[in-house]
């Protein structure tokens, strides 16, 4: 067995999927050795005028601009460009903007900025960025289709929709040759440049790849490859009315970047004989440089609890369901980076559920898993009351010669030192009020319950042990504040400390020292696991307890909180300080995912 090469000798080998193996035999057998590569994409005169391409893959990412790229692309992107950084490569950023209609700057913009937030770049050897548009390419597309007709290898078919539909046939019946399949190349020259010149209205006829009409692949059944469109396109503005179809200008785009493995998902496996039958012709003809790209198919990755189409999440954020493409509960790479997720954890997904051409559906868990892993032993702790309730220690004066009295208090802000630091600190007090959890308080305590109750003991964690003697009630019977002493001499750290046991540390923030916040609680958008398969209806799934938003105390630390930090908040799970919304003065957080193992009683 061959090994994968690797650029950088410190990275564990990465475990194999077919795609390696495929890659490993190609540099074995030097499929590509002499491709070569004039340092910007173009035909096989182009290129052959350039160096040996020093890139020894190319892979590409080839998004169309319409939308934000989501969770399913972030498999896509650390496949492309992981694959390119792992063999020394290069993996281009195309935008795939052929269709006239749909491209939006922002898009454009938002995609960028996805991929590289994800760690990656589009830059060969030399620096040179590998960022294309693939509607730079229509004057070669052009001219590739004027290449077919000339070469008898496709035609002018002016059969109506519905005609070319029906003589199509289907899986068990062959399909009937157009009338018009016949044209000669002249023929077919003359009508396409009159296609090309407006002569023709929209939809009146389409250039067909002339191969099979009996083929039992039936996209091999003259697949249309050029359509009448009077569309202003964001590039070309109106210098075009016909328009490349997907199916035609894809592998075209690859060609001309000299891409080597044209890596896609597996919906795309019945064209790729239509891929290799277009780029043999084009090299057949010297239009492209040889070995032309090839193609290789993965199953896209379905992840339970959200959706993955963009109409659908466009859907989701034109009608006001969520704030936007990177509110915090969208599967939007945008999305899940306001969550809070870290460029790490989302590499570290894509590593996991690894690369196969079996369909399958992936665990939100394990994303979250995944985040958990990254941030247990960088994230700062903290503690923060969501749901507060007063504590008020009355005898706090007697013990301390004051009521206004503040006992400086420190928990270690990381359970374990990064290697060759100290474990930091963070610093905050404990006053005569606190805030402590509703919930940590019972009047009449369920079974097993160690928490705070009369006469029961617990300690304010970092802080002191308190009894509970009572609570004040409003006139609704409703707990208004909870009434307890401290132990002296219980401090934590302090000799003799743990003299007074207790089942229960409880945390708490200082009326004092406590620093307000908001805290968005966000949980899963959907109700289902798979809200959209099968023909269900997602906008009836949707969950509508996905976001609770609380005002929460928390601990003095966080005031120094920058947008997009990320903590533990004890107890509660990862938050993160909101990269819109969040400011020190106003702090905002948001709950990214809860701890894997649940507050105990
Ligand atoms: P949608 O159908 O939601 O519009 P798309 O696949 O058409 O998505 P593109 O912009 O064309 O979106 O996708 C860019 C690349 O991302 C393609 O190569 C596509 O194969 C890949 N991709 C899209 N969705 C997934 C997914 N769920 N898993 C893996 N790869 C995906
Ligand atoms: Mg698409």
């Amino acid at each position: 067995m061959s090994t994968p090469v690797h650029n950088d000798t410190t990275e564990p080998l990465k475990p194999s999927n077919f795609l390696r193996q495929i890659i490993d035999a190609d540099l074995a057998q030097g499929t590509h050795a002499n491709n070569r590569w004039a340092g910007t994409p173009g035909d096989a005169a182009h290129q052959q005028a350039g160096a040996l391409d020093p890139a020894r893959i190319r892979t590409r990412f080839p998004p169309e601009p319409n939308g934000y790229l989501h969770v399913g692309h972030a498999k896509s992107i650390c496949l492309n460009f992981g694959l390119a950084r792992d063999y020394g490569g290069v993996c281009h950023l195309r935008f795939d903007d052929t269709n006239p209609e749909k491209e939006e700057q922002e898009y454009v913009d938002a995609i960028i900025d996805a991929v590289h937030w994800l760690g990656f770049d589009w830059k060969d050897p030399d620096g040179h960025e590998n960022l294309y548009f693939a509607s730079n390419y229509f004057d070669f597309m052009y001219r590739a289709a004027e290449y077919l007709i000339e070469s008898g290898n496709a035609y002018v078919d002016e059969q109506t929709a519905d005609e070319m539909r029906a003589n199509r046939g289907d899986f068990g019946k062959p399909g009937v040759d157009s009338p018009y399949r016949g044209r000669t190349p002249a023929e077919n020259l003359a009508r396409f440049r009159q296609m090309r010149d407006g002569v023709l209205a929209d939809g009146a006829a389409v250039l067909r790849a002339k191969i099979d009409m009996a083929s039992p692949n039936i996209n091999l059944r003259d697949p249309a490859i050029y359509r009448i469109k009077r569309a202003e396109h964001h590039n070309t503005g109106d210098k075009w009315c016909i328009y490349p179809m997907y199916t035609f200008a894809h592998p075209i785009e690859d060609a001309l970047e000299c891409i080597t493995h044209s890596i896609c998902t597996l919906e795309f496996e019945d064209q790729r004989p239509f891929y290799d039958w277009l780029l043999d012709r084009l090299a057949e003809g010297g239009l492209i440089a040889q070995p032309h790209p090839r193609q290789y198919e993965f199953a896209r990755l379905n992840l339970t609890y959200v959706v993955t189409s963009k109409r659908k999440l466009r859907h989701l954020v034109d009608n006001g369901i969520v704030s936007g493409w990177d509110d915090p509960r969208m599967p939007t790479i945008a999305g899940l980076r306001r969550r809070g997720y870290t460029p790490a954890s989302i590499q570290a997904f894509c590593e996991r559920i690894g690369v196969t051409k079996d369909y399958s559906w992936i665990d939100y868990a394990t994303l979250e898993g995944c985040l958990r892993e990254d941030l247990e032993a960088k994230a700062h702790r903290a503690m923060v009351v969501l749901d507060p309730l007063k504590l008020e220690l009355t005898n706090w004066a007697e013990v301390f010669g004051s009521g206004d009295h503040l006992e400086p208090c420190s928990l270690p802000a990381l359970p374990h030192a990064a290697e060759g630091e100290t474990v930091p600190e963070r610093r905050f007090s404990l006053g005569r009020e606190v805030w402590i959890e509703r919930e940590d308080f019972a009047e009449l305590p369920p079974k097993g319950y160690k928490r705070l109750f009369p006469s029961n003991r617990v300690r304010l964690k970092g802080g002191y042990v308190i009894e509970c003697t009572g609570c004040e009630k409003d006139a609704a019977g409703n707990v208004t504040k909870v009434l307890a002493t401290v132990v002296p001499d219980t401090k934590s750290g302090t000799p003799g400390a743990d003299s007074v046991k207790v089942k229960a540390a409880i945390t708490w923030v200082g009326v004092a020292d406590g620093v307000q916040a908001e805290v968005r609680l966000y949980d899963r958008l959907f109700t289902d696991a798979q809200p959209d398969a099968g023909g269900k209806d997602y906008l009836a799934l949707l969950n509508p307890d996905s976001l609770k938003v609380v005002t929460a105390y928390v601990e003095p630390s966080l005031a120094a909180a920058q947008a997009e930090d990320k903590f533990q908040f004890e107890r509660f799970g990862y938050f993160v300080a909101d990269r819109k919304d969040h400011a020190p003065a106003k702090p905002v957080f948001n709950r990214v995912t809860g701890l894997k193992d649940s507050w105990g009683k």
